[in-house]
């Protein structure tokens, strides 16, 4: 069977529990009602009989009326209540007797309202002794029901009464409706995921309405969500785009001089360049890809590469002796390392952060420029500069320059890998600290990694 859906059967509920709140409000009030209704029936009977009795009492005429059987049945039905004469013999004079066994009960001097039950109703009944000053005794009985029907309580009610269902259904339709828009949120919600799952396209975004409720709110957050998802998505498929092209190159030219060693290759020389060409290729690859297996191996565990109090100045200075042996364009390497430094690092990651920052300050330096490295404490952080004399960076490259792959000069012969300050990025962040630069072009760049000195955990 087809399960209603949510609104139906949110506003059924709630319609259910209003019905049931107005039944238990309804037989409350009728049992309140009938409680004083009862009251009230009561006195109309003691009312109704004193009142005869005294009428008895007071006039010799009245009495004599009623012996003589000249009053009237209708004088002896006073509102709902029923009154009977007898005389003190208890022989029936005048009055409404309803034929019953209430004709027969004897008279009950109690002052107290009678109950008694005849033909399956329940009456009251009162009786009173009148004395008369010259002539005979009477006694007095007035006799009314006991219950009303429910007809006759609700007897000019009855309006309301049947405004109940009407005002039920109201609150039904009304349920649905304001459920129905309430819950269209979460229906473009679903519709906007079946579409994403339908289509593949993650650009797409949930209809928002500015409510200033939780589900406008929830809908906020959850195109915020896939704003970022879809980022992130093409920032991976543009990573998957860029790394097989760095692949394909030296794979082309690895298959061009294979080629051309099998069919042109005359001599060991020629062999031997053509083997130099492809050791090459085979390194520049051999380099991406241990570079990329880096970056997933910092973002996969921190197991691998644990952060231990390390001597950052001994570290510092022995790249910067290493660099120095290797200095090109006549490049002179000054190192500025107090003593002292330490911090929880990890080594060989740090000494691969430098050698970046180091290597790419020589190679965009410029002939017989300088390169200083400084290394100081300042608070709970460790900050290292490098900075640089020579190309600097061009204002629209410098936003780009950590982007995996990116080259600011695409024309550059000796070209690296791109991955050199993505990388430094990376590691800094691994160890809880970031990485800024200033440049400007031909004067030189400074790059400044801060890393706190306990290193993030
Ligand atoms: P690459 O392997 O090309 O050096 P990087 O990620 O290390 O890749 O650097 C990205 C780009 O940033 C470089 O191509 C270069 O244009 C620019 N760059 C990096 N360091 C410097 C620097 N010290 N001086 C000038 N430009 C630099």
């Amino acid at each position: 069977m087809k399960r209603l859906d949510l609104k139906t059967r949110l506003s059924l509920w709630f319609t259910l529990i209003l019905a049931l709140i107005c039944a238990l409000m309804l037989a409350l009030a009728f049992a309140v009602f009938t409680t004083y209704d009862q009251q009230r029936i009561r006195d109309e009977l003691i009312e109704a009989v004193e009142d005869e009795a005294e009428r008895i009492e007071d006039g010799r005429d009245y009495a004599d009326a009623l012996a003589a059987g000249r009053v009237r049945d209708a004088d002896f039905l006073r509102g709902d209540v029923r009154l009977m004469i007898y005389d003190e013999n208890g022989t029936q004079l005048a009055g409404l007797f309803p034929q019953n066994e209430l004709d027969t009960l004897p008279y009950a001097d109690t002052e107290r309202v009678g109950t008694v039950t005849t033909d399956g109703r329940a009456y009251y009944y009162y009786d009173e002794w009148v004395k008369v000053r010259r002539g005979n005794d009477y006694w007095v009985r007035g006799v009314t029901a006991a219950e009303r029907s429910l007809w006759s309580a609700l007897d000019g009610h009855l309006a309301p009464l049947l405004l109940l269902p009407l005002l039920l259904a109201l609150a039904f339709l009304g349920g649905y409706w304001l459920t129905g828009r309430f819950l269209r949120p979460i229906r473009d919600i679903g519709r906007t995921a079946e579409a994403i799952r339908e289509s593949g396209d993650l650009s797409r975004r949930i209809p928002y309405h500015d409510t200033g409720d939780e589900l406008s709110a929830l809908t906020g957050h959850i195109n915020g969500m896939l704003e970022r998802v879809e980022q992130n998505f093409n920032a991976e498929r543009q990573f998957a785009s860029n790394a097989s092209h760095e692949l394909r190159t030296p794979v082309s030219v690895i298959l061009a001089q294979c080629e051309y060693g099998i069919e042109n290759a005359q001599t060991a020389d020629e062999l031997r360049e053509v083997v130099a060409a492809i050791q090459k290729q085979g390194g520049r690859m051999s380099r991406l890809i241990e570079t990329l297996l880096l970056f997933t191996r910092m973002e996969q565990s921190t197991e691998r590469y644990r952060r231990e109090p390390t001597d950052i100045s001994a570290l510092v200075r022995s790249a910067c002796a290493d660099h120095a042996l290797i200095a090109e364009k006549n490049i002179t390497l000054r190192c500025e390392t107090p003593d002292g430094v330490t911090g929880r690092v990890n080594a060989e990651l740090y000494r691969l952060l430098l050698d970046n920052l180091v290597s790419n300050a020589m190679r965009y330096g410029r002939e017989n420029g300088h390169v200083d490295v400084s290394l100081a404490r300042r608070g709970e952080n460790i900050e290292l500069t490098v900075r640089d004399d020579g190309a600097g960076i061009a204002a629209e490259d410098l936003p780009h320059i950590w982007e995996m792959f990116y080259r600011a000069d695409k024309s550059r012969s000796t070209r690296g890998l791109g991955l050199g300050l993505p990388l430094v990025r990376q590691i800094a962040a691994y160890h809880g600290g970031t990485v800024s630069v200033e440049s400007e072009p031909g004067k030189g760049s400074e790059f400044r990694v801060t890393m706190p000195v306990g290193g993030a955990e």
